[in-house]
């Protein structure tokens, strides 16, 4: 890779490891686009159940989604995800959408319904002139990206973890969630095969960033 090529960081981790923090930080510090493939879920899932359709009725998920149509809007660095022209607000943190989204995520329908658009992102990037894209999630590295030139999972005690969901004045189930996302048949939680593993437990942001940030600043400047 030279300093002129395009970069794609993929970060993936369980709920409140760090992953968005660290990801706005790097995507202002190297201009990329910055990816949260969690808000695509949280937005499908906002759409679903406002159409009143339950998680466990395939045929009504499937008719659902095939109404959807999926856009971006580049806000600043953000990938804002569009759903019929539309972005969604902070109904996506919701508490309803929190304690929802991990079932629509294991449909595999769905998975497959956001696959293609996702790594549709690294054209978006492209177009809209970032140095590359730091996309985050749960199966990035494994998945969606698996030739990303960087590879990082992000993870943090339970109680940390909890802690940080407080602070953000959110009420998460994030162990259930975890267990979920870790538990389902499709594309599951896991950490990629070669990434840097960051327990960010004991480490203030700055210092999550830096690690993160070393290797890719030696990467681009090298000849
Ligand atoms: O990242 P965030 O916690 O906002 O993600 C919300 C949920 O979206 C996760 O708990 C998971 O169920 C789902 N998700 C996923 N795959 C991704 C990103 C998020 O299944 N790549």
């Amino acid at each position: 890779m030279s300093s002129n090529d395009f970069i794609i960081i993929a970060i993936d981790g369980g709920a409140a490891s760090g992953k968005s923090s660290t990801a706005r930080a790097l995507s202002e510090r190297f201009h990329l686009l910055h990816v949260d493939t969690g808000s695509f879920y949280r937005a499908v899932t906002a759409e679903l159940l406002c159409r009143h359709v339950n998680h466990a009725d395939l045929p009504a998920v499937r008719a659902a989604l095939a109404a959807l149509q999926f856009g971006t809007r580049v806000a600043g660095r953000f990938a804002g995800m569009e759903i019929n022209g539309r972005v969604a607000g902070d109904e996506i943190r919701s508490k309803e959408v929190n304690e929802h989204v991990s079932f629509f995520a294991a449909v595999p329908e769905l998975r497959q319904a956001l696959l293609a658009y996702q790594r549709g992102q690294v054209e978006v990037a492209r177009r809209h002139g970032f140095r590359g894209l730091v996309m985050e999630g749960r199966d990035i590295g494994s998945v969606i990206l698996p030739d990303a030139d960087f590879r990082f999972f992000l993870h943090a005690e339970p109680m940390e973890r909890a802690r940080r969901r407080v602070a953000q004045g959110q009420q998460d189930t994030i162990h259930e969630r975890d267990r979920l996302d870790s538990s389902r048949k499709t594309s599951p939680l896991t950490c990629p095969p070669g990434a840097i593993v960051i327990d960010s437990t004991r480490l203030t942001l700055e210092e999550v960033v830096a690690t993160m940030a070393a290797p890719i600043a030696a990467r681009l400047a090298a000849p």
